[in-house]
């Protein structure tokens, strides 16, 4: 396994728990007694679950709407669940936008899962415009490590890979 399908990997694993809502998320660790408040750690005075982190918190919206965006995806940020199902039913298939949809969902949740943790473990912090990048850099990573799909992809996806970085 070479490192970015590694990378990926982590990606899908943390896009699996947070599906499966088994995050270990604030609101859980107040009711085991392990932390003594809920609260978010993106500062917007909710309480952390995984409804909020993906994507009810104003923090990681900004950056699930904007990932849209680069995706040209131009619709309302709706409940988990919902995000779940939109997903299930507009990442089927190899084609170019589906797989550009699945990989940017996956390093999104890993990339604001990251950021929770750095905030509640290291008190360090990255603003949205980082995050967004580190995302767009381990997605066209992936992109180019496979089989430089842009080259078949035609000129119908050309503003896709512009806005992915996918020209250099
Ligand atoms: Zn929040």
């Amino acid at each position: 396994m070479d490192w970015h399908s590694s990378c990926i990997y982590k990606h899908a694993f943390c896009l699996w728990l947070a599906i499966m809502v088994a995050h270990r998320t604030r609101d859980k660790l107040l009711l085991l007694g392990i932390v003594d408040s809920a609260l978010c750690p993106f500062n917007c005075g909710e309480n952390e679950s995984t409804e909020h982190l993906f994507f009810a918190c104003p923090f990681t919206q900004q950056i699930w709407m904007q990932i849209l965006n680069m995706c040209n995806v131009k619709r309302q940020i709706a409940p988990w669940s919902d995000e779940i199902q939109w997903m299930i039913d507009h990442s089927r298939g190899n084609k170019f936008p589906q797989t550009l949809r699945k990989l940017a969902f996956a390093a999104t949740i890993y990339h604001v899962w990251m950021e929770r943790n750095r905030r509640c473990f290291k008190n360090n912090f990255l603003n949205p415009d980082h995050i967004i990048h580190k995302i767009q850099g381990h997605v066209a990573a992936k992109l180019w490590s496979q089989k430089n799909p842009m080259v078949q992809a035609g000129e119908h996806y050309l503003s896709l890979g512009c806005n992915w970085g996918l020209f250099g």
